[in-house]
Formats: C-alpha cells, structure tokens, sequence
C-alpha cells in the first residue's frame, strides 16, 4: 500500500491538509477564540480546547527544530531525511527534507513544496534555503 492509498483512506477532516497541499497550499489552522495558531491537523485548540478553527494559508517558510535520517529500504544505501519544522507563523509540521546532501543543521531555513501522492492528494515537503538560518 503506497502513502496515497493510506491518506485516502483517512476521515474527510484529516485529508483536508493533504488535499491543500495538492492545490500548493500549506495550511495551518488559527483560533477563533484564543488567537493560537494550530497545524493543519488539530481538530480542537491545544490553548483553549475550542473547536472553532479557521485554516488560513502559511508562509511555506520556517526553520528545522528536529531532524533524522531513515532508511526506508532495508536493502537500500540512500537515507530520507526526515524533519519537524516550526513554521514561521509557529505551529510544527513534519516532512522529509529533500535537495540537500549535506547533513541538515537544527535552525536551518527551509522552505516547502509539495509532492503529490495521488490526483487529489500531496504532502508537504522541505528545501533548505541556502545561507540562511535563524
Ligand atoms: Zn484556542
């Protein structure tokens, strides 16, 4: 089974964040009540415990907090490189770090794209963006 057939089996309110990526738009969810700024996932506020959410658009742009390398062919030699990134609006997000062969650095500043994974479905992914950290 491939991550698109797994995504597609989701609820509806859990491929939402999938099917903005596919139409190029990485979301994160804003509170009506308290202000927080949530990942596109949360169905209720972690601040408030308030289920009125709001998805609003984000940047694309934020900085690697964590990082690993997997190998996800046991008989492969190539890692996936593999980050959660604090968005610039606040909210982490995790995708695998793609275009750089050097060893990612915690800080580093990247920026999303996205990979399709069905018609209808993408994931975000992440470049660093060179010479620059935060
Ligand atoms: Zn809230």
């Amino acid at each position: 089974m491939n991550i698109g057939q797994l995504i597609s089996d989701l609820f509806p309110d859990e491929r939402l964040p999938y099917e903005w990526a596919a139409q190029g738009q990485l979301m994160v969810k804003v509170c009506s009540d308290c202000g927080s700024y949530l990942p596109p996932h949360r169905l209720i506020c972690t601040g408030c415990h308030s289920a009125e959410l709001t998805p609003t658009n984000a940047s694309g742009r934020g900085k690697i907090h964590a990082h690993t390398a997997v190998r996800a062919d046991r008989h492969s030699p190539e890692l996936t490189r593999i980050a959660m990134i604090e968005l610039e609006e606040g909210p982490r997000v995790i995708g695998r770090l793609i275009g750089t062969e050097a060893k990612p650095s915690i800080g580093d500043a990247v920026v999303a794209t996205f990979e399709a994974v069905a018609d209808d479905l993408a994931v975000p992914v992440f470049t660093i963006r060179s010479n620059e950290t935060s």
